[in-house]
């Protein structure tokens, strides 16, 4: 056994860093920051357990996202675009309380494209 230079921390230190939780997080001279919302912890408390606690309670959807990765927005945009585009409706649709209030309802992280977007780049392309 080599006392300089123990294989047991190098083996902690590699399996702190490919750690399911890093790819979430970035350490910096001041802490570590989460890539999400860029909050800091400080170095010494952030055990691999409190990040984890901080994804769980910060961003419970996102295991639900990840399996309905079929979700994109510029899709349900076009989707938007073809919808006003095929029912003859008014571009105002995009800004008729109702209609806003749908679609978020239906998809938290949704609004539909503002008129200008989709006069702009949905439009030309139908
Ligand atoms: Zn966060």
């Amino acid at each position: 056994m080599d006392e300089d230079n123990p294989p047991q921390s190098r083996l902690n230190l590699t399996t702190r860093r490919t750690s399911n939780v890093w790819k979430d997080f970035d350490e910096k001279e001041d802490g570590v920051h989460c890539k999400k919302c860029d909050q800091v912890f400080a170095m010494r408390s952030s055990t691999t357990t409190t990040l984890k606690y901080h994804l769980q309670k910060a961003y419970q959807h996102t295991k639900e996202r990840q399996q309905e990765k079929t979700f994109e927005k510029k899709k349900a945009d076009e989707l938007v675009a073809r919808f006003i585009s095929r029912n003859c409706l008014s571009l105002r649709i995009v800004d008729d309380p109702d209609f806003v209030a749908l679609l978020p309802y239906l998809r938290s992280e949704y609004t539909p494209p503002s008129r200008k977007i989709l006069t702009n780049d949905h439009f030309p392309s139908l």
